[in-house]
């Protein structure tokens, strides 16, 4: 037999593939793994049909269609009024996990240390762990999940080289403001540290609130990598589209990897997505629309037995289960799915300490009516 030296011997499935694995199994409604239960804009799929049937079926340029790059730097003029240059300054991923990814193997050699605000997404650790790089996780509190700017900069040392931040936040559904970008920016002054900002829930934002990029801040974009999707914004999670936004010097280096990893991205959605990106009707309407659905949802949440907390952006929301069950989270989720034919995701996961809060995460991109059934089993949990 072939003897492995797993280079990630602690890493199984990852949860979200479980949970949707699981909740499919027991016929359960799928509030788990986050995508949404409807389709993108009919406008979008013609689109994506109309190129695929006009010769848009061989390799895109390395760093994208030329197009896209301009519509995307056109979207960051139009949002945020930063000139970003869409040769130099942009890179389209096959998603969002990618273009993480491909940062982590680009900036973090073996030795070096990261910084991770936690709970966070499931792909940033195994990256860094493949790489050789050290984790150091930054615990953010519960129920507010903010970060204290002076406690994480206890954790910068002369080996740090990049800290990882996510606003909207998944899974807390927590974000970053303006005075948190300011502190960053003072600690990490004239430090060779890289932010790696996963913004890939930009436009899921609420109650009036603007998503804060770290783009638009000009000293602090010169060491900063900012990550966006399509999928997220545009209800096309399957079509793995997103894009990676730095300055060129780290561009550069970004491009070295990416080329010998996925070379470039499908070509004829990113000719659709070009298009489709010039209306800034097309993703406008995100706040509200997602508002709509968070209320809806946290309105059964607070009839339960559930304690809410509340969700500032992202599509998911938390809650505090400890009044229903003393099970550990992933139990309370896995029996939860099974019993009560309702999926979600517990929250440990998201800690390297692997944290017990008694916390699961709903995913509320679905329809009205998946919500309303979702909202009656949690009434009479
Ligand atoms: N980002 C999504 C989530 O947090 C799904 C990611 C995935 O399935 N890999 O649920």
């Amino acid at each position: 037999m072939i003897k492995l030296n797993s280079k990630l011997p602690n890493v199984g499935t990852t949860i979200f593939t479980e949970m949707s694995a699981l909740s499919n199994e027991y016929n359960a409604l799928n509030l788990s793994q986050g995508f949404p239960n409807y389709e993108p804009d009919e406008k979008l799929r013609e689109l994506v049909s109309f190129y695929i049937n006009n010769g848009k079926n061989q390799y895109a340029p390395m760093s994208g269609v030329q197009a896209l790059r301009e519509s995307i730097a056109h979207k960051i003029k139009n949002i945020y009024n930063i000139p970003i240059n869409p040769n130099s300054e942009i890179t389209v991923t096959a998603g969002g996990t990618q273009a993480i990814f491909t940062s982590i193997l680009a900036f973090v050699n073996k030795g070096d240390e990261v910084i991770v605000v936690e709970p966070a997404f499931d792909c940033y650790n195994p990256a860094i762990e493949l790489v050789g790089g050290i984790i150091v996780p930054y615990e953010m509190k519960s129920p507010e999940f903010q970060i204290d700017w002076q406690e994480l900069q206890k954790l910068i040392s002369d080996k740090t080289r990049m800290l990882i931040i996510n606003t909207p936040h998944n899974p807390s559904g927590s974000i970053l403001k303006n005075e948190d970008f300011e502190k960053l920016e003072i600690i990490i002054k004239n430090k060779n540290i890289i932010v790696l900002s996963d913004e890939v829930y930009e436009h899921l934002i609420f109650d009036g609130e603007k998503h804060c990029s770290i783009l638009k801040y000009p000293t602090l974009f010169k060491q900063s990598i900012a990550v966006f999707s399509f999928g997220k914004t545009f209800h096309c999670t399957g079509w793995k589209v997103g894009y990676a936004v730095m300055p060129s010097n780290l561009m550069e280096e970004f491009r070295k990897v990416h080329q010998f990893n996925v070379f470039s991205v499908n070509s004829f959605v990113q000719n659709a997505l070009a298009d489709y990106l010039k209306d800034s009707e097309h993703y406008n309407y995100l706040p509200n629309f997602y508002q709509q659905k968070r209320d809806l949802l946290s309105s059964y949440i607070n009839k339960s037995r559930l304690k809410l907390i509340p969700s500032r952006g992202s599509y998911f929301v938390l809650c505090d289960y400890s009044a229903v069950s003393n099970l550990p989270d992933k139990d309370f989720s896995v029996w939860m799915t099974k019993e009560k034919k309702l999926a979600s995701i517990p929250i440990s996961v998201f800690y390297s300490s692997g944290k017990q809060e008694k916390l699961i995460r709903f995913c509320f991109a679905k329809t009205e009516d998946l919500l309303h059934q979702a909202g009656q089993i949690i009434e009479k949990l």
